[in-house]
């Protein structure tokens, strides 16, 4: 192969990226890009509790350090600001790649971390998402379906990125044999979620909580399907640490209409909660529900946390993050 600048630091890499999950192994060395935010600061408790140490490294673009503050002072982590889009030099036996800003430069943070795999022989994971099947005219989305994208839509940037950064991945893997996994989240719900990002979720419960209406967007008939942060955890851990490369949908089958949605909020938090409603964007998907037959069979993994066991979870962490008793990132 090719020689790289980095090449001299080869010598110190180790590799105990294959042992089984659940075995007893020494302690991996794990890099999360993206870190500090939301799912990626629940990933981090999981390796930390698991005995990894973990490298976070995360330019807290949308990321909070409050979501890692509590392991300041393990020495087996260490949080590192790094933008992706420039390279990065470490030696690790697993990448975690979460860092994703909705905009090109995706696209060239996901290349310097194959790179980085590449040279260092870690075995990669890319969090990719259910947007790559755009408004899908297949219902529930399978794996197998490559999707319906508007190259030149508002959302194109994200979906587009992500596809892109599945095809890198991919290429990587068959060009420069890196180990690889691609993981294609759907909506995710939970506490240390961002507070003011736009997501349905936050919006609604951020909006029951300081009284203010439920903004629907469009008829409000548009489904999607929430997952719990920790079921998806469990299965990017599952996935990462198994023989297969995937894709795998990461979702819960369970699909609401936002108006189902809103719903739930009003009981769980506020039954008095108005609803108001909003022109929806363009090329908005109107439906959204996995098929999580793979992930099942090859990754014994299905989620065991329903909304309405969910959403009171992430409720107490909001509350205490809009009205401020001091805590932050709860768990
Ligand atoms: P998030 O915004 O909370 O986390 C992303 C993290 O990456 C943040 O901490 C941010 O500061 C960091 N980051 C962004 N650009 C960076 C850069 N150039 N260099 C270094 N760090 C950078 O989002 P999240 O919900 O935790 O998402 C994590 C991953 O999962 C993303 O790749 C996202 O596309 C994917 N995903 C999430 C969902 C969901 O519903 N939450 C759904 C599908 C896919
Ligand atoms: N890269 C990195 N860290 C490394 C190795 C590579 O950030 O340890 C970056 C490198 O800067 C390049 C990208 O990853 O931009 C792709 O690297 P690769 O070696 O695959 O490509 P090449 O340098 O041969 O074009
Ligand atoms: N949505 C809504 N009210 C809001 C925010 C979003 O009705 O305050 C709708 C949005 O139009 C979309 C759905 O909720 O149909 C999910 O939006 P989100 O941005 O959370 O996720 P994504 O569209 O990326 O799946």
């Amino acid at each position: 192969s090719k020689t790289t600048p980095y090449q001299h630091h080869t010598a110190a890499v180790h590799s105990f990226g294959k042992v089984p999950l659940g075995l007893k192994r020494k302690g991996l060395r794990i890099v999360v890009t993206g870190g500090a935010g939301f799912v990626g600061s629940h990933l981090v408790d999981r390796l930390i509790e698991r005995g990894d140490s973990v490298i976070v490294v995360d330019n807290f673009f949308t990321g909070r350090k409050e979501n890692v503050m509590h392991h300041f002072g393990n020495p087996r982590f260490e949080l590192i600001r790094h933008d992706v889009v420039e390279p990065l030099l470490l030696e690790v036996d697993q990448i975690y790649h979460l860092a994703c800003p909705a905009s090109p430069t995706n696209v060239v943070g996901t290349l310097n971390m194959l790179g980085l795999a590449k040279r260092i022989g870690a075995r990669f994971l890319l969090t990719s998402t259910s947007e790559v099947y755009g408004d899908p005219l297949q219902h529930p989305q399978k794996e197998t379906y490559w999707g319906n994208v508007n190259p030149i839509g508002v959302r194109s940037c994200y979906d587009e990125g992500k596809r892109t950064a599945e095809t890198l991945t991919m290429d990587y893997h068959r060009g420069a044999e890196v180990e690889v996994r691609i993981a294609r989240i759907f909506n995710t719900y939970g506490p240390r979620m961002c507070l003011d990002d736009g997501r349905v979720v936050s919006n609604f419960v951020a909006q029951a909580l300081r009284k203010e209406p439920l903004t629907v967007y469009g008829d409000g008939k548009q489904t999607r399907s929430f997952q719990y942060v920790s079921d998806l955890v469990e299965g990017l851990m599952r996935l990462m640490e198994g023989e297969h490369v995937g894709p795998f949908n990461l979702g819960n089958p369970g699909e609401f209409t936002m108006l189902e949605l809103a719903k739930v909020v009003q009981e769980t938090i506020d039954p008095e909660a108005k609803i108001e409603y909003r022109p929806n964007t363009e090329d908005d998907p109107h439906k959204r529900k996995p098929d999580i037959t793979k992930a099942k069979e090859q990754l014994g993994w299905e989620p065991k946390v329903d909304l309405h066991t969910g959403l009171p979870l992430m409720v107490s962490d909001f509350r205490q993050r809009i009205f401020g008793d001091h805590k932050e990132g709860g768990t």
